[in-house]
């Protein structure tokens, strides 16, 4: 653990070995009780959090996990982002720069990042469709559709610094967890930016967001693909991080979407990152113990075992 992490856990008094957390007997997304035990058993950061993983649909989770309350304040207080930039001190000037310097450079990544996305979908996004960008943070994806399309973003973001540098940029939300929030509304296409590994229950997650969306609307998600990670990191750990509750693969990706009643009906993958394109479907039984089993094969050959 180097020495900028270790100020930001006595900045924030987060000693992770003796927060609250729960031990998980099924797997949180297929329900399996097929699970292999301490896969790894620190991240990336050098924190004690094991991992196991799913032999029915290839999902790594942290196990015991913190409670959804600490992962609520961990969120909220933006103890993540102050731990990546820890970790990567030594490659930038991050830390040293001020809020608004840090909330101003992330913004712009986000406006480049958001261009990708759009290419991606090839003008799916028509003016004034009503558009959701869950964990949005400095907003600049809605920003981007916004000016580009006309449409109308709607935000939620549990970070209270990233929430309100989005609001000044002429967006509108809601300043929470996208577990909290409520609504009646219908979306036009719902945007999941990688966020899916940062929910504590992506599941309930993914059905509540079938439910806001119209019935032929779109749903997009990218996430940190363990899969690639394995592939190109040189120690596994640095495929986990304690922000990331789950790690998902292209197959655990595709059983998340079978459960929650979606089909994805386009993806692209980058170094790291899978992105998905989804329309609404019938939800289906995940069937991927042999693709599982491949990935679970790949873990141990890493591991040495
Ligand atoms: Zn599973």
């Amino acid at each position: 653990m180097n020495k900028e992490i270790k100020k930001v856990i006595e900045k924030h008094n987060f000693f992770y070995d003796e927060l609250d957390k729960i031990m998980i007997k099924n797997c949180p997304i297929c329900k399996s009780t097929n699970i292999k035990k301490e896969i790894a058993k620190k991240d990336r950061y050098g924190f004690n959090s094991n991992y196991d993983m799913c032999m029915g649909c290839s999902t790594i989770f942290i196990n015991p996990r913190m409670t959804k309350k600490g992962y609520s304040e961990f969120n909220i207080a933006g103890i993540h982002g102050e731990l990546l930039q820890a970790k990567n001190a030594h490659k930038h000037k991050a830390l040293s720069l001020e809020v608004s310097q840090k909330m101003l450079n992330s913004f712009n990544r986000q406006l480049d990042y958001a261009k990708e996305v759009v290419d991606f979908l090839e003008c799916s996004v028509k003016s004034k469709d009503k558009c959701l960008d869950i964990g949005a943070f400095t907003g600049g994806l809605s920003v981007a559709l916004k000016r580009r399309y006309g449409a109308c973003p709607f935000i939620v973001e549990p970070d209270k610094k990233a929430y309100d540098y989005a609001i000044k940029q002429g967006v509108v939300g809601s300043n929470l967890l996208f577990e909290d929030f409520e609504t009646s509304k219908k979306f036009d296409i719902i945007f999941l930016c990688r966020s899916v590994d940062h929910l504590v229950d992506p599941l309930s997650s993914m059905r509540k967001i079938n439910n806001i969306l119209n019935d032929d609307g779109l749903f997009y998600f990218d996430f940190l693909n363990f899969n690639l990670l394995l592939k190109k990191s040189k120690q596994m750990r640095n495929s986990f991080k304690l922000e990331h509750p789950y790690a998902f693969s292209d197959i655990s990706a595709m059983a998340l979407t079978d459960l929650s009643g979606f089909t994805i009906i386009k993806t692209q993958e980058l170094e790291y990152v899978t992105r998905c394109l989804c329309k609404k479907s019938k939800e289906k039984i995940p069937k991927y113990g042999k693709e599982s089993k491949k990935l679970y094969n790949k873990v141990k050959n890493r591991r040495g075992i």
